[in-house]
């Protein structure tokens, strides 16, 4: 069993060694059928790209491994499942650069992460990996997606859309950034119009929404996806025109209602024709024309200098009865509320900016305690968080969050008005105009109209395509290859045509955590058993970067399975933790800073087991931390004192029985039973909370009291078992050189003794003016300040020491504290 090693730790050859044995042993596999205590330690499957594993990753992975591993020790069966997100537009973006078939290029890369990952000596059973990109995968995402068709969650809608013209695509809402491309942040997202396919995900935002108010989720993550999902509480208002036209306004403030004065209709409205004066339709006709040809993003950002033209129509202001004018104005969409808005240039900063160009009357109708509501106003004044009501007839001096209740309700008897509630979230769009991706399971008929394709015909198998270059018409590449598309209609049996679109990635991870446990299964998507005994997720940690993406989409996704009867919950995600990012020398990676930090070369000089540690201590791991050389010799060092540690003690030393008080002899061997038993609560509480770096900062303390006292094997094992999740080949070497024959990985965490672990107690004889007059109970080691502070608080010396300056103090450490006055 003993292999013959380097008497100095050489981390190449432990590695190979243990990774090697691990394999062989399946010390990585878990019972999924039989465990008896399952934790399901998920971690955000990557992108296989051709650069290899990125620092980021290996971040992001050790640290969700570690607590794997932890968690394991603590006698948990730990399934800690890794797959390949390898469908979409990056991986096609990148095999259209470099000249190579997708089909060709992803199993090529997959195989060298696969390397990579097993050389960072991740705890992965890799019998349940998964690629979303093999058929036997996305069988399923299309068969969840015939689901939600089936239960009217999927339908196809004719909207604008955003459109990259850099990647010739459609983008779903979240895949914009102020205006812009996520991926290309030099290109400006533009409108189209085009047929897509929608999960109606806005049918779940309250539910979205009210579940996170219980989720056991880090605070960072909680807030994007509430603000992501941004419910408003606010009023339908009714604007009645003379001729008995009625234009409906969403608003979230109703208490401004009396500082109304115009409307602005989108120039899309279908009452602006209607609406219209014979002497304003040329003007108005123009100013539709120009709207009609400004893409979506300029429209929503909307134009430095405002524009907008007036119908010549007057609609009544509901609360005043004031007739005032209706304009039409690019900035308001039809895609957005109602299409129409109530314009209060008093309190709305772009209203007041349209107002004042076009010179429309501003009122104000909020005021702060004290202000003079008659005062001109000379910008807009949108929050005042103590304001109340002013020139409001009938509502003065009411708070305005109350005035919004009550003037909603004063309207809604009168018909004009209907309270609501309004989400930010739109619906997701799945439908993509490219090639690398599921084809989305439809059939068109001319005589049947649009037809699912049987369950019995899954999968849909995207066809080897050599072309697969999208172009600017916003057709599939797919639909170049008539052979594919032409197929025989399931219901009619007549010609018809597949829908030649492919669906969005974020569906290929929507239910990838469902997959895994029955990753080996071709009959089912994921077997009952095996998900009522692994589901939900019991931990999860991942990076905020999929806040809004990827969380809400697999929350929506379990949502509709469970209200479809497939799974017994709904919240896949129960605790999720987002970790920090690591920068380089204060700066974010990128290749065009060229401080990109490549894994594998750190590898290779250090080793995993370092290499992992640095990580680890670059800052706390949800905050993450900076990435500097300098500081990743210390930690070789740290394990290079405990493999010396080990020679002193002696290799091949029997296996302890680490149960109970160690045996120890002399108040030096008890100071460091007591480190121990300190560092054990320590390290055991970090790393629950994933303060990696505080428990690596214990063991060092630590090590460095072993070095300097009189350590012993049983000093020395339960750190080795400590250091198992951080270092873990290094640990298993360890391990066996104490003599034991079974991996480290299935002894059990060590146990602290309380009453150990707290700092040993000393007792300080007090004096004053040499006189005893108490004596103290404080830790060994306190310094004079506090020893002396400690005394003073004491009665029997306060008594002498009160209302004078201690002339001088005597101090000898853990024994005596004599004031002189
Ligand atoms: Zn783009
Ligand atoms: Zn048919």
């Amino acid at each position: 069993m003993h292999d013959a090693l380097p008497a100095a730790y050489d981390p190449q050859a432990v590695e190979r060694k243990w990774q090697a044995r691990w394999e062989e042993r399946g010390t990585h596999r878990v019972d999924l059928a039989g465990a008896r205590r399952p934790f399901y330690n998920l971690m955000m499957f990557p992108y296989p790209s051709a650069e290899g594993l990125h620092v980021g990753n290996l971040y992001a992975f050790t640290g969700a491994d570690i607590f794997g591993r932890f968690r394991r020790l603590g006698g948990f069966d730990v399934f800690q499942p890794l797959g390949f997100d390898a469908f979409g537009i990056h991986s096609e973006n990148y095999a259209l650069k470099v000249g190579v078939h997708p089909a060709e290029l992803i199993p090529r890369n997959i195989e060298n992460f696969r390397t990579q990952l097993r050389r960072a000596g991740l705890m992965v059973d890799w019998r349940y990996a998964v690629s979303t990109t093999d058929p036997a995968y996305y069988k399923w995402t299309q068969w969840i997606f015939l689901q939600l068709h089936k239960a009217g969650l999927a339908v196809k809608k004719r909207a604008a859309v955003n459109w990259c013209p850099a990647c010739k695509t459609v983008l779903a809402n979240e895949q914009v950034v102020g205006g812009y491309c996520e991926r290309h942040p030099d290109t400006l997202v533009e409108q189209r119009t085009l047929d897509q396919w929608f999960f109606t995900i806005t049918k779940y935002a309250a539910k979205l929404l009210d579940n996170l108010a219980t989720a056991d989720w880090s605070h960072s993550t909680r807030t994007l996806q509430t603000n992501w999902i941004g419910r408003s509480e606010g009023a339908d208002l009714v604007f009645e025109t003379p001729g008995g036209h009625r234009i409906t306004v969403f608003t979230t403030r109703p208490d401004t209602l009396f500082g109304a004065t115009y409307v602005v209709l989108a120039p899309e409205h279908p009452l602006v024709d209607a609406l219209t004066t014979a002497e304003c339709r040329a003007d108005v006709n123009a100013y539709r024309r120009k709207a009609a040809a400004m893409d979506m993003v300029t429209r929503r950002v909307g134009e430095k200098e405002k524009t907008g033209v007036f119908t010549g129509a007057y609609a009544r202001n509901p609360a005043t009865g004031e007739s005032i004018p209706i304009w039409i104005a690019s900035y308001v969409l039809m895609e957005y509320g109602t299409g129409a808005i109530m314009a209060v240039p008093g309190h709305d900063e772009r209203d007041f900016a349209f107002a004042t160009k076009f010179a429309l009357p501003i009122a104000r109708v909020i005021a702060a305690p004290g202000q003079d509501p008659a005062a001109p106003m000379a910008q807009a004044e949108p929050d005042i968080p103590d304001g109340r009501l002013v020139n409001s007839p009938g509502y003065e001096g009411m708070p305005w969050a109350e005035a919004k209740r009550v003037i909603t309700t004063a309207l809604e008897s009168k018909g004009l008005a209907t309270a609501v509630v309004n989400y930010r979230l739109h619906d997701w769009c799945i439908s993509r105009q490219r090639y690398w991706g599921p084809p989305i399971p439809i059939i068109y008929c001319n005589a049947c109209g649009t037809v699912p394709v049987p369950e019995k015909d899954l999968p849909v198998v995207l066809p080897q395509l050599e072309d697969f270059r999208p172009d600017d018409t916003g057709i599939s590449p797919l639909a170049r290859n008539e052979a594919w598309y032409r197929v025989p209609c399931p219901a009619c049996g007549k010609t018809a045509r597949r829908e030649t679109d492919v669906s969005d990635t974020f569906l290929d991870s929507a239910w990838y955590f469902l997959r895994y446990p029955s990753a080996d299964r071709n009959d089912v998507p994921f077997d009952a058993a095996l998900t009522k005994r692994w589901l939900p997720v019991t931990s999860y940690i991942g990076g905020n970067e999929h806040a809004v993406l990827h969380l809400m989409y697999a929350r929506f996704i379990t949502m509709a399975l469970k209200d479809l009867g497939h799974l017994d919950f709904e919240e896949p995600f129960p605790r999720f933790r987002a970790h920090g990012l690591i920068v380089k020398d204060g700066a974010k990676m990128s290749k065009s800073r060229g401080n990109v930090v490549i894994p594998d070369r750190y590898i290779e000089q250090w080793g995993a087991d370092t290499f992992r540690m640095y990580l680890m201590f670059l800052g706390p791991y949800q905050d993450g931390g900076d990435f500097r050389d300098a500081g990743i010799v210390g930690i070789r060092r740290f394990l290079d004192k405990i493999w010396g540690l080990l020679d002193r003690v002696g290799a091949g030393a029997q296996a302890h029985q680490r149960t109970g008080v160690p045996a120890y002899q002399g108040a030096d061997a008890e100071a460091l039973v007591r480190h121990l038993h300190r560092t054990i609560q320590r390290v055991t509480a970090d790393t629950e909370a994933l303060a990696y770096n505080t428990a690596i900062a214990a063991m060092m303390e630590y090590v460095n009291a072993l070095q300097k006292g009189e350590p012993s094997a049983v000093l020395i094992e339960p750190l080795v078992v400590m250091l198992a999740p951080y270092a873990p080949h290094f640990a298993e070497e360890c391990w066996e050189r104490f003599g034991h024959s079974t991996s480290v990985m299935d002894a059990r965490w060590p146990a602290f003794d309380s009453a150990l672990a707290v700092e040993e107690q000393v007792e300080f004889v007090v004096q004053v003016n040499g006189k005893l007059r108490a004596r103290l109970l404080l830790p060994r080691g306190t310094p004079e300040g506090a020893a002396v502070a400690a005394a003073q608080a004491e009665p029997g010396v306060a008594r002498f020491t009160e209302g004078e300056v201690p002339r001088k103090v005597i101090f000898v450490p853990d024994r005596l504290v004599n004031i002189v006055v």
